[in-house]
């Protein structure tokens, strides 16, 4: 499935097609947050019954409390999830995307026939949530929003409990894996290729460029041992500037300065010029993540074990 997002007509005119159906009843739902101010208007496209849209909330609510595992609450107040029925009954979430307006939006398509526990158990809604994380444009560089989406959802389904510790660091390893294998466009450099992956279709390269691009600034955060973990930063990011959206580049400058470092600007020039998915073996390696055939196994006496292991606890160290 590729997942899209951004001011994207066809949202638009998809929206119209189904603005007929939906209920009138469209509820706010207030997944239990201790801030009382957050909440998440879900409203229904297609029609569908009061046990299913219960089903619905359900898993909204689950979704919802695994992102505030970043960092304790929803990066934004108030945004809006629209549901609409898949008319085909193949995969669980066969499409999501964000549309950066005002509130935003998470669109879900669900096949008709799931159940609670395999919602809940499709990355979908965890990659299009963590979208949320920054207050992002849509107008450059999708492989840093991508990769944003990609390594949380994987993170906070982790720390939400849907698997463990070993489980997250084997998606992350197969997706850099997957990443790395795809070179049919080594020639080009990652800026170009993400600008362009509506025509080349490196999906992996570039989503998994960026996961690595995130992965890559936490431990580095986390190693320099001001305080900050990527959690943090990102925390520190909704306080400061999720007033208006904002270009890639001044996502990096701002999270630089908020974490009195270089690491975002850095890492952002160097994975922007990079002509193959960068290195992560020794990075993974010194997290203690070894790859075996057909598992990782994970080592407690390398390096940066501790670092790997509060990444997963969602904790600093
Ligand atoms: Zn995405």
């Amino acid at each position: 499935m590729v997942t899209q997002y951004a001011i994207n007509y066809r949202v638009f005119s998809f929206t119209l097609l189904f603005i007929v159906f939906i209920s009138p009843c469209s509820a706010k739902s207030n997944a239990g947050s201790p801030h009382d101010s957050q909440s998440i208007d879900v409203q229904f496209h297609s029609i569908m019954s009061s046990e299913k849209k219960q089903i619905i909330r359900q898993w909204i609510s689950h979704s919802s409390d695994a992102l505030k595992l970043v960092y304790g609450e929803l990066p934004i107040n108030h945004f809006i999830t629209k549901i609409k029925l898949s008319r085909r009954n193949s995969g669980v979430v066969p499409w999501g995307e964000v549309s950066r307006n005002t509130p935003p939006e998470v669109t879900l398509v669900i096949n008709p026939t799931s159940t609670l526990n395999e919602l809940k158990a499709d990355w979908t809604i965890y990659h299009e949530f963590s979208h949320l994380l920054i207050p992002y444009d849509a107008g450059d560089a999708r492989w840093f929003s991508e990769g944003l989406a990609s390594y949380y959802q994987n993170i906070i389904q982790a720390r939400a409990g849907m698997f463990n510790e070993k489980k997250m660091w084997q998606k992350l390893y197969e997706g850099f894996e997957r990443g790395r294998k795809e070179t049919n466009y080594s020639h080009q450099k990652l800026s170009y290729v993400s600008d362009n992956i509506d025509q080349n279709h490196n999906y992996m390269r570039v989503y998994w460029s960026g996961a690595l691009y995130w992965l890559k600034a936490d431990i580095t955060l986390r190693r320099l041992k001001s305080g900050y973990s990527l959690d943090r930063a990102l925390y520190q990011l909704r306080k400061c500037c999720f007033d208006r959206y904002l270009t890639a580049e001044e996502i990096t400058k701002q999270l630089d300065k908020l974490t009195n470092s270089i690491v975002f600007t850095s890492l952002f020039t160097e994975f922007s010029e990079s002509y193959t998915l960068p290195e992560y073996m020794k990075e993974l390696r010194s997290l203690g993540v070894t790859p075996f055939t057909p598992e990782v196994v994970l080592k407690n006496d390398a390096e940066n074990s501790h670092v790997r292991h509060a990444i997963f606890q969602g904790k600093l160290e």
